[in-house]
């Protein structure tokens, strides 16, 4: 089920601006507003549920799917030393958007490991990321 004030679900909605990398019929997936390194991309269901515990089977499953997708595309786009792939259940672990997503946060061997930043990325650069990872992204 939708909730009005959920940001993510205002993106599913087309209610929230969004740099769109993919989109099928259970995941989107999308550079976070809020990059930790370059290319930090989430992947979030279609549904609204708020964490591993709630989201269904399916929708699992989809997300893996779509993960794995998007990682083929960062690593043809950006040839990053890692990827990082994570997802976080509960304010405790850190969650902070109570929607169900997972973070891909491609990474450079020697840097500091960080979950979150307060720095907005570029807007034009995280349009531009979008656009290379979208025609990256297999189908
Ligand atoms: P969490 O802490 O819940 O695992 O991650 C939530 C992520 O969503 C954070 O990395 C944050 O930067 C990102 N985020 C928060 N609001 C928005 C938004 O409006 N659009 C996008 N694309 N990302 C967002
Ligand atoms: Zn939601």
């Amino acid at each position: 089920m939708a909730s009005d004030n959920c940001i993510f679900c205002k993106i599913v909605r087309g209610e929230a601006p969004v740099a769109k990398v993919y989109e099928d019929e259970h995941t989107l997936a999308l550079m976070d507003i809020f990059p930790v390194t370059d290319g930090h991309t989430l992947v979030i269901t279609r549904e609204h549920a708020e964490n591993l515990f709630e989201a269904s089977s399916e929708a699992l499953q989809a997300v893996a799917a779509t993960a794995k997708r998007v990682a083929h595309a960062l690593k043809d786009t950006l040839h990053p030393d890692g990827l990082m792939v994570f997802q976080l259940n509960g304010a405790a672990a850190g969650q902070t958007v109570f929607h169900y997503h997972m973070h891909l946060m491609p990474r450079a061997e020697g840097e500091p490991l960080a979950l979150h930043t307060r720095v907005p990325g570029d807007p034009q650069r995280l349009a531009t990321l979008a656009k290379a990872l979208a025609e990256h992204v297999s189908r």
